[in-house]
């Protein structure tokens, strides 16, 4: 496997042989052994900008210590354990978990981006908020969630801090007062952040058509008046309808009480709170990867068939090694996922 792998191109960006390779734009030069792991990783010199690099240079675990802890943290992480527990369990600091947790996250973050860059057609989209709160339960925050109805895919997540005022003279408003004459008046900024859940879905649909079922709240009706005039067929289904697996929202509600199973921190009544809405987000787009392109679409059914491949995002299911195997920050001139060699950039697949 190690023997096998070329690079597809010079990794300084700075370099012409970054974004137009040209056939043999490096020479090998050795190996070395990292003691971290049992086989030698091979080394490059690129001839035009004559900067050494080697395999590691492309892999997400660039410079990690401890690499063959991520794939155990992420299975950890993504099952609802909180970052202290991890730590616990697979004998880490916690401030290494941490560390570990948020370059994990920004590397599956934009993984998603890059994978995910077009939605099909005649599709039916389904969107919800979930709440949670970011330090103390005085200060809440919106999850908007929009999801495909069919292959269950999240399209998009956001976190946006809101403000929710008690009942006059309870002791929560009190709470509430004194926090904001301390730290100033919480923000609201619902309206902002369900707006831009939906100009992603604007971006990805591309001018397609499609069908957005929500709840009945108005704010979702005049955005999609606004962003998505002619584009998208709004349906609105009364929230006080039975959650049952005939409700039309049944989805959208399944996903979000999957999101409260598998990310510890948007669980009730616990212990695990987040300290920062940013956090908050980055544990979601590791869940998103998880569950679209590893996690199969239902319990029951093909094992193989993941949201990602019913969506015809992804030609298979990835394993969590290849989630977490090449560094995607060079967008669509990144790596593949999938592609074991290493040769292959997410534009040859995606194309
Ligand atoms: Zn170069």
């Amino acid at each position: 496997m190690t023997q096998a792998f070329e690079p597809p191109r010079c990794p300084n960006r700075r370099c012409p042989m970054h974004r137009a390779p040209g056939p043999r734009f490096y020479q090998r030069r050795g190996s070395y052994r990292p003691a971290c792991r049992a086989e030698p990783v091979p080394r490059f010199r690129c001839k035009h900008c004559r900067r050494g690099f080697s395999r590691q240079t492309f892999r997400l675990d660039y410079r990690d210590r401890k690499p063959e802890f991520n794939g155990p943290l992420f299975q950890l992480l993504i099952g609802g354990t909180s970052l202290r527990q991890s730590a616990r369990t697979l004998c880490l600091g916690v401030h290494t978990v941490q560390y570990k947790f948020r370059k994990l996250a920004r590397g599956l973050r934009l993984l998603n981006r890059n994978l995910l860059v077009q939605l099909p057609a005649d599709r039916s989209y389904l969107f919800d908020e979930l709440e949670t709160f970011e330090q103390r339960s005085i200060c809440p925050l919106t999850v908007p969630v929009l999801i495909e109805k069919s292959s269950y895919a999240v399209v998009a997540t956001a976190v946006a801090p809101i403000r929710r005022v008690a009942r006059r003279g309870s002791r929560r408003q009190r709470w509430l007062a004194r926090y904001e004459s301390q730290y100033g008046r919480r923000p609201d900024r619902s309206r902002a952040c369900v707006r831009k859940v939906l100009a992603r879905l604007r971006r990805l649909l591309d001018g397609n058509q499609g069908v957005l079922i929500t709840d009945q709240k108005a704010l979702y009706a005049s955005l999609c008046r606004s962003l998505l005039p002619g584009q998208v067929e709004h349906v609105m289904v009364s929230g006080k309808l039975a959650r049952t697996s005939f409700n039309p929202l049944f989805p959208i509600n399944m996903t979000d009480s999957m999101l409260r199973d598998n990310n510890g921190r948007l669980r009730r009544r616990s212990w695990l709170v987040s300290k920062r809405a940013r956090c908050l987000l980055l544990q979601l787009e590791m869940f998103a990867a998880y569950r679209n392109w590893h996690r199969k679409r239902t319990n029951r059914g093909d094992p193989a068939l993941t949201p990602g491949v019913q969506l015809g995002v992804v030609p298979r299911r990835l394993k969590i090694a290849e989630l977490l195997a090449w560094r995607q920050d060079w967008r669509d001139r990144s790596i593949h996922p999938a592609s074991s060699s290493g040769s292959e950039s997410v534009r040859q697949w995606v194309a």
